[in-house]
C-alpha cells in the first residue's frame, strides 16, 4: 500500500484521508522507505534550518493544556518575563545567522500582542531586517490582517501558528480560544502577502484519524510548512501524565505527513 500511494503521489494525483489512513497499518520500514522517496522526489537534499527566540515568556491568559506558560497551571520551571528589548532579540538573530540558520523567529506567549507589544516586535523586526543577513519569521497569537500588513512593512516575511491537533479534537486541549479563530487569523496572515508556518503537537492524546485531518486541514489552507511536535509532558500542566509517543509511532507519523500530496 505506501508504494502503491507513493507512486500516485508521484503522478500528483490527490489521495484521500481514508486512503492515508490505511498507512497507519503498514509496515513502518516500507512506509519510511516510501516516505524518504517522496521528500527526495518534491524536496532534494537541501532544508531549512530555523530557529525561535522565547521574545516574551508565561503569564498567558489561554488554557493550552500542554504549556507550561499558561498562567493557569502551577507550572514551577517556566521563566516569566515581558517582551524583550529590540536589540537583544537582533543579537540573538545575528548569532543565529553566524551559525548558518536560515530563518528566525520571534515568539511570544499569550492569546495576542498588544498594541505596545506589537509596537516592540516591529522595531524588533526592523532592526533584525536593517543589520542581519536572515529571514523573519513570527509567532504571536491571533492577529489582525492590519497586524501582519504591520509586521510584513517592518521585514516580516512568514507567520507561525500551529493548529496543533483536528478541528475535532482541539477543544480538549484548549478552550479559551478556538480552532475558528486560528484559521481566520492564518488566512489573514496569507491575505496580508506572508507565508504561513502551521503544524502541531503528536502525543496530546488524539487519534491517526486526528492526525490526518490536521494534514488535510493544513494543506487545504495552502501550507507547506508544517512542524511536527512531540508532547515532552510538563508537570503541573493537565497533560503531564501523558504517556510520551514511543520511536516507531514518531516515525509513522512523520513518514504519514510525507505522503501529504503537496
Ligand atoms: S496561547 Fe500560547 S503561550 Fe498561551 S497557553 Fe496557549 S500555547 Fe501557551
Amino acid at each position: 500500500m505506501p508504494k502503491k500511494i507513493a507512486q500516485e503521489i508521484f503522478s500528483r494525483q490527490d489521495i484521500t484521508p481514508l486512503k492515508a489512513l490505511e498507512l497507519k497499518e503498514a509496515d513502518l520500514d516500507t512506509l519510511c522507505d516510501c516516505a524518504n522517496e517522496i521528500r527526495r522526489h518534491f524536496m532534494g537534499n537541501s532544508f531549512d534550518l530555523c530557529t525561535i527566540i522565547n521574545a516574551k515568556s508565561g503569564s498567558c491568559s489561554e488554557d493550552c493544556a500542554y504549556c507550561a506558560q499558561s498562567s493557569r497551571y502551577p507550572v514551577d520551571a517556566v521563566e516569566t518575563y515581558p517582551l524583550l528589548d529590540a536589540r537583544d532579540m537582533a543579537r540573538e538573530a545575528a548569532y543565529n545567522a553566524q551559525s548558518g540558520v536560515h530563518r528566525f523567529s520571534l515568539v511570544t506567549s499569550g492569546k495576542r500582542l498588544g498594541k505596545r507589544d506589537l509596537h516592540g516586535i516591529c522595531q524588533a523586526l526592523a532592526h533584525i531586517r536593517d543589520h542581519v543577513d536572515i529571514k523573519l519569521c513570527s509567532s504571536n497569537g491571533l492577529l489582525s490582517q492590519d497586524d501582519f500588513e504591520q509586521m510584513k512593512q517592518n521585514g516580516l516575511t512568514r507567520y507561525h501558528n500551529n493548529l496543533e491537533s483536528s478541528a475535532a479534537y482541539f477543544p480538549r486541549i484548549c478552550t479559551t480560544h478556538t480552532y475558528e479563530q486560528k484559521i481566520a487569523s492564518i488566512r489573514a496572515a496569507q491575505k496580508a502577502g506572508l507565508s504561513v508556518c502551521s503544524g502541531g503537537i503528536m502525543g496530546l492524546g488524539e487519534t491517526m484519524e486526528d492526525r490526518i485531518s490536521l494534514a488535510f486541514t493544513l494543506k487545504r489552507l495552502g501550507i507547506t510548512s508544517v512542524p511536527v511536535n512531540i508532547l515532552s509532558p510538563i508537570p503541573g500542566t493537565p497533560l503531564e501524565h501523558m504517556p510520551v509517543l514511543d520511536n516507531d509511532e514518531v516515525c509513522r507519523i512523520i513518514a504519514i505527513f510525507r505522503y501529504k500530496p503537496l
